[in-house]
């Protein structure tokens, strides 16, 4: 039996979530919604005495063609939001507008100020704890304060203090009512005092709103179209395959899965699973001499921006630097110093550099099974190379605030665990799948949410970007845009 909806949602994310909340504000009490959610609910209890975020593993859906880089997904209701880190820093203003800054890649079709109000409405929903300073423009401070530095992050930003904040984190810097305080233990997958925001201690009510129907363990195949129009959609709900309309059609699945569900639509754009990407991640293990780390009240304890916006984003990537405050290393055997006393004078950072999407990067469906999708990545861009080449200047620079007595280790990570592109946005249907609203350019009652659209990387994490973007197309369909 088919049932006709006013909106039909796939996945249970951010990308989801963000805009169900915002449609559910101003939708009528007569409002019929179907969310559908290929995996469990896998409670936090389930997840902690399983050691696991998901009863799917990620080699249960996807395929991947290059064992050197890797793509997380945590399939189940909440998503990624189960085994995310919780940074949410902004994107910079130049991040939208790197082609008409600075000559490279393309400029995104939206801007800055256009998503500054649903950054601060993303940061209140998800209680960001982060400075009080801050490297971009806002409208309204961070709801929770900022966690505190580590000794390393401290020396910092006294030396550049313009160039050195605490980092903006979903892990709480004091209780607030639904989750306990960041314990920065390092074991933050499974966050055992869910310190972090995720879908199930934030905005889990959403799916019990009488309007609202959830189905899980139902894995959307198709979406289906007629005259220019998405009609509904085609899913499988525990090995039962099924059908349902509705009058706007709402892709959140990830970059990994939104271009696989349209690609097995028979949708034909040439840009439909392209460009594939995301920030080039490289840690850097140092010894300090006399100066103590892993003492931030938070993992993730500072943010560098010494190397971010300016002219050289003509020529090389723009980079962001993590401070890592609990004991982890790239390589684990450099997670320690083993001389008497003097465990913790190590510190890791993490330099983040964007990257210029390629369309050989890309996502397809699997020849050998296609349910699945496939992940193929070759090389990062010869822009993001250049970026990291600049390390030893950065360190260079770095050393004028802290003593550094040697160089551990140097090394190229195989995920950020963000992934980006894929059904990406523009002005120009020709040259983008989605529009500035993530709206489909052709069919119009189909929105594609989520980082999946993002036409070009920053060095920032995407998860609140996506957040904000899900709550701007929300605005837009319900006809609430300024
Ligand atoms: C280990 C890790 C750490 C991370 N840390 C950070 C961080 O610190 N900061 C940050 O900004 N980002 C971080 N990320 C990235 C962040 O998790 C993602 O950007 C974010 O989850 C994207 O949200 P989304 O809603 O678009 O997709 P997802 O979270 O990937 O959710 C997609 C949803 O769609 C469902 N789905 C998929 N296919 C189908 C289908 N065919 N039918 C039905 N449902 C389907 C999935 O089950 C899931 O619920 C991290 C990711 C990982 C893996």
């Amino acid at each position: 039996m088919t049932a006709h909806y006013d909106v039909v949602i796939v996945g249970t994310s951010f990308a989801a979530s963000f805009f169900l909340l915002r449609y559910l504000e101003h939708a009528p009490a007569t409002a019929k919604v179907l969310v559908l959610e290929r995996g469990n609910a896998d409670s936090k209890a389930w997840q902690l005495a399983n050691r696991r975020h998901s009863s799917i593993e990620p080699e249960d859906v996807y395929d991947n063609d290059n064992p050197r880089k890797e793509w997380y997904t945590s399939p189940g209701f909440g998503g990624n939001s189960k085994c995310w880190m919780g940074g949410t820093t902004r994107m910079m203003p130049g991040d939208f507008q790197l082609q008409s800054r600075y000559g490279v890649g393309v400029d995104w079709p939206v801007s800055y100020d256009d998503l500054e109000p649903h950054y601060t409405a993303a940061e209140q929903v998800m209680l960001i704890s982060g400075p009080t300073d801050s490297p971009m423009p806002r409208s309204r401070p961070l709801p929770l304060p900022p966690h505190r530095f580590s000794d390393p992050d401290t020396l910092l930003k006294k030396h550049f203090p313009d160039g050195w904040y605490q980092m903006a984190t979903a892990r709480a810097s004091i209780p607030t009512g639904q989750r306990g305080v960041c314990c920065a233990s390092g074991i933050c997958g499974l966050c055992p005092l869910d310190a972090k925001f995720t879908i199930q201690n934030g905005l889990a009510h959403l799916y019990k709103d009488p309007r609202v129907t959830l189905r899980l363990r139902s894995e959307v195949q198709t979406v289906e179209t007629a005259a220019g129009v998405a009609r509904g959609v085609n899913y499988i709900q525990e090995d039962i395959p099924k059908r349902d309309t509705g009058d706007l059609i709402v892709l959140a699945a990830s970059a990994l899965f939104n271009p696989h569900i349209l690609l097995r639509s028979g949708f034909d754009h040439p840009l439909i699973g392209r460009r594939l990407h995301e920030q080039m991640p490289i840690y850097v293990t140092f010894d300090l001499k006399g100066v103590k780390c892993y003492n931030g009240s938070t993992v993730l304890s500072g943010l560098g921006y010494l190397f971010y916006e300016g002219e050289h984003r003509r020529d090389h990537a723009a980079c962001m630097i993590e401070t890592w405050s609990s004991p982890f290393a790239y390589r684990p055997d450099d997670a320690l110093r083993l001389e008497p006393n003097r465990w913790n004078e190590r510190l890791m950072l993490g330099f983040l550099f964007d990257d210029i999407p390629s369309d050989a990067n890309r996502v397809t469906v699997s020849e050998h099974d296609p349910r699945r999708a496939r992940a193929h990545f070759g090389e990062y861009s010869d822009y993001a190379k250049r970026g990291a080449d600049q390390i030893p200047r950065m360190i260079d620079k770095l050393a004028e605030a802290l003593p550094v007595e040697r160089l551990v280790s140097t090394s190229l990570g195989t995920t950020a665990a963000h992934i980006q592109g894929t059904v990406v946005m523009g002005n120009d249907p020709g040259a983008s799948v989605v529009d500035r609203h993530l709206i489909h350019h052709q069919y119009r009652n189909l929105l594609v949410l989520g980082s999946s659209s993002y036409p070009t990387a920053s060095p920032a994490y995407p998860t609140l970007t996506v957040s904000a973007l899900s709550l701007w197309a929300a605005d837009h369909v319900l006809g609430r845009a300024a």
